[in-house]
């Protein structure tokens, strides 16, 4: 008998590890040591039910387990072999308590590829990794094929860059690989900072591994021999698991001098962002793991031609990664099969706001909206109506409820004024007002740009100053068109993504609830 607790930020945070450890004293005190053994796993992604604990054989899946169940769970399933009803989740449509996660809405209509390891395996175990067919893709990649080869199969897959831009991943990996430039980097941007987002972190967590090996499948493929994770330094599990993740394969000659006896080698290290949100835009983040200050510079040459100290440099975010080795295994033809006609493979969102159930998923790109918010997500808290869902994060914009049939994906999100993102989605109810919505997220962009361009810098002060006007009733009809025309400007001038987005939450604010806008500026009182 199998027991998996889970060890990521959530149910951490909700004392897993309290029951973890009570869980292994109710186990040794009764002799089951034996015969039932207590794992570690990554995010199962239904945080808002954490902590969460799986029995196997038959996938039980328990929520909200305290550490005072875990007499209870003991005797009655590890001992007598009997379901505890009571720590089963319960929908609440129906009240019917379910013990296998494929009878949960919440995960019928997603499809784990990126997560597919992800609440399986014990993170800290290389050879749980590895029985999962881990490591194949790499040793298949160093010893038969040729890197272009590699490069083409990317390309064919469709994978578009899940850090937010959508850039094709295959077409980065061949412009590094066509520098005649030495030494080249490969560079993982673990550096999430969109309020609400904890994809790549959950990621990192659970399955640490996927992304070591894609690097060095980067490394291979582009000719680096050097790669850097820049991590934020306030993902604490995540830096642990990901130094572990590290020895392990450096131990087992994955990575470093002749990976499968070749004259391949590649290593990697941690580098840790403090929690600066422009240095997730690529050159900032650049500048910051060379140890300068975190500013962005302009594009080209981009860091594919010029990046670390000059030298050509691959980056791509912790999600991309992740999809590699699976796209490898399974053929692109696999991963072109699941998805749109433009965005192929699946996308990984963390849902959170006014929603019933928080966490973290993973779906088909096209999925609609509806399917997320209201299956997938069981609708609003309190029976509330919805409003709005905000997508991409602070760069992103609010989607109004006319749009929950739109198939997610990049061109579909972009076409009505909110983009993909990296995955964050925010779900706001009917007691949620826009202009606030709109300003607390111009809070956020306002106080963390760099100021180093003019537009970005004083731009966004500028525009938070009409949006306190507006919503302290002092504003006038005229100030919504200086919002939008101010808007429209700093989007324009700004030197990196961080300022050429900044404005998003108010342009979607003010064209899908204007109304609002207008309610405050009428509303003097
Ligand atoms: Fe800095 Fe903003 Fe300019 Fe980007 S747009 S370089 S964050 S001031």
């Amino acid at each position: 008998t199998q027991v998996m607790v889970c060890s990521g930020t959530a149910c951490t945070s909700a004392d897993s590890q309290i029951l973890r450890q009570a869980l292994q004293e109710e186990i040794y005190k009764r002799g089951l040591e034996e015969n039932i053994k207590l794992f570690k796993t990554g995010c199962f992604g239904f945080c808002q039910q954490g902590p969460i604990v799986m029995v196997h054989p038959g996938g039980v899946f328990y929520c909200q387990v305290r550490p005072e169940d875990t007499g209870k769970l003991v005797e009655a399933h590890l001992v007598n072999g009997r379901i505890v009803e009571r720590l089963l989740f319960e929908d609440k449509v129906t009240g019917k308590r379910t013990p296998g996660i494929e009878d949960i809405h919440f995960f019928r209509a997603q499809k784990r590829i990126v997560l597919r390891n992800c609440g399986v395996i014990n993170p800290e175990e290389i050879g749980e990794y590895i029985a999962r067919d881990g490591y194949f893709a790499l040793a298949d990649v160093v010893l038969n094929k040729k890197p272009q080869e590699v490069i083409d199969t990317v390309i064919k897959s469709g994978l578009r860059g899940r850090g937010g831009a959508g850039f094709p991943t295959g077409r980065k990996w061949e412009l590094a690989a066509a520098q005649n430039v030495t030494p080249k980097f490969v560079v993982c941007n673990a550096d999430e900072g969109d309020p609400g987002a904890f994809m790549d972190r959950s990621i990192l967590e659970g399955d640490p591994h996927s992304v070591l090996e894609a690097m060095a499948i980067a490394g291979y493929c582009t000719g680096a021999g050097q790669g850097y994770i820049y991590v934020r330094a306030e993902y604490p599990i995540a830096v642990e698991r990901l130094e572990i993740a590290i020895n392990q394969a450096k131990e087992a000659g994955l990575l470093g001098r002749g990976i499968f006896g070749t004259t391949f080698e590649f290593d990697i290290d941690l580098r840790f962002g403090a929690g600066a949100f422009v240095c997730g835009e690529e050159t900032a983040l650049l500048q910051s793991v060379m140890g300068q200050r975190g500013e962005p510079r302009p594009r080209p040459p981009y860091p594919a031609q010029e990046g670390l100290w000059g030298k050509p440099t691959l980056i791509n975010n912790v999600e991309t990664y992740a999809n590699i080795p699976v796209i490898l295994r399974e053929g692109w033809e696999w991963y072109y099969g699941h998805g749109t006609a433009s965005s192929k493979g699946s996308k990984v969102f963390s849902l959170a706001g006014k929603i019933n159930n928080t966490g973290l998923i993973e779906v088909p790109m096209g999925t609609t909206l509806k399917t997320i918010i209201f299956d997938i997500g069981g609708g609003i808290t309190g029976g509330k109506k919805f409003k709005a869902v905000q997508t991409g994060g602070p760069s992103g914009g609010c989607i109004p409820e006319k749009y929950l049939d739109l198939p997610v994906d990049y061109e579909s999100l972009k076409e009505i004024g909110s983009i993909m993102g990296s995955g964050g989605m925010i779900v706001m109810s009917e007691d949620d007002c826009m202009v606030d919505i709109a300003r607390f997220y111009l809070e956020f962009t306002q106080d963390e740009s760099c100021g180093r361009c003019t537009p970005c810098r004083v731009g966004t002060k500028r525009l938070l100053e009409i949006l306190r006007i507006i919503t302290g009733g002092k504003g006038e009809m005229e100030d919504l068109d200086l919002l939008e025309e101010l808007a429209g400007d700093i989007r324009d001038a700004s030197l990196c993504g961080l300022g050429q987005t900044a404005p998003n939450p108010v342009l979607s604010t003010l064209r899908h609830f204007r109304k609002e806008y207008i309610a405050h500026v009428m509303d003097k009182t």
